[in-house]
């Protein structure tokens, strides 16, 4: 089955005159083990299809599963319960806590969930990302794309079923956002990791292995092994 999964999902902000249709009727499946991203233009419902397929939005109309489980009418509890143990996130803005360091941020999420990381998987996490030389450092010793492989391997150290990524490579420059997006398509191709990104940029899609277009709240378009002159 697939890693998560839309089915009709509507989301609506707003009410009577200020009425939104976010998203409207979208059905798709992530899925397992691959590498997806999510294009289209500014305000089309790239980052509502995003927050209703990982348990951070409610949806209007429709289900949500993520694996076989039905996170449609989840309550908070549920959710947050959902978000712990099963999803995994990387913003544009990082999202480090300032005061702790690199493998303090990374293992932060495990130490909430109350799990303890497997060693020799954290290991290949830190290996894998090159942070090696970087773990007691706080995030404003670093740059923003150490900062980024930092969420990258706080994202990947609890092994969730998905990895949701919002833009991943938005406040980078193209040599350290090429590293980012690298280290993502390794993730998927070793690990078998499932990644779904949402950006604007051709060439971070370029990396995926398939997207998905948006463009008023619908999907209108659909690419498999995009490159970057295709996604454009
Ligand atoms: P994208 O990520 O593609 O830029 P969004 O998913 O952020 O698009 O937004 C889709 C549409 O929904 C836009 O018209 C946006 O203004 C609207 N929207 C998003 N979030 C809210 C919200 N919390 N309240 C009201 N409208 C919203
Ligand atoms: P992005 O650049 O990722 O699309 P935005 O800057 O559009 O993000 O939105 C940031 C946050 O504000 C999101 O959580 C989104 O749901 C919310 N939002 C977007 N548009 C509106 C809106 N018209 N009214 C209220 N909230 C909104």
């Amino acid at each position: 089955g697939a890693a998560a999964r839309a089915v009709d999902v509507w989301k609506v902000y707003g009410s009577g005159e200020a009425e939104v249709a976010a998203l409207r009727g979208v059905s798709v499946g992530l899925e397992r083990g691959r590498y997806t991203a999510i294009m289209g233009p500014s305000g089309s419902g790239k980052s509502t299809l995003m927050h209703c397929l990982a348990g951070l939005d409610s949806v209007t109309r429709g289900e949500v599963y993520v694996g076989d489980t039905l996170i449609t009418g989840l309550g908070d509890r549920g959710l947050t319960d959902l978000r712990r143990d099963k999803v995994g996130f990387i913003f544009q803005q990082f999202n480090l806590l300032p005061t702790l360091t690199a493998e303090e941020n990374i293992l932060l999420p495990l130490s909430i969930a109350g799990r303890k990381p497997d060693r020799q998987w954290y290991d290949t996490v830190i290996d894998t990302v090159g942070l090696r030389d970087r773990l007691r450092h706080r995030p404003t010793q670093l740059s923003g794309g150490q900062q980024q492989r930092v969420a990258c391997a706080r994202a990947l150290v609890s092994r969730p079923d998905v990895i949701f990524a919002d833009e991943p490579t938005g406040n980078l420059d193209s040599r350290s956002g090429a590293e980012v997006l690298g280290f993502l398509r390794n993730s998927v191709r070793q690990f078998g990791q499932t990644i779904v990104m949402v950006t604007h940029d051709a060439n971070a899609a370029s990396y995926a292995d398939r997207v998905i277009f948006l463009a008023d709240g619908q999907i209108v378009d659909e690419l498999r092994e995009p490159t970057a002159e295709a996604v454009l």
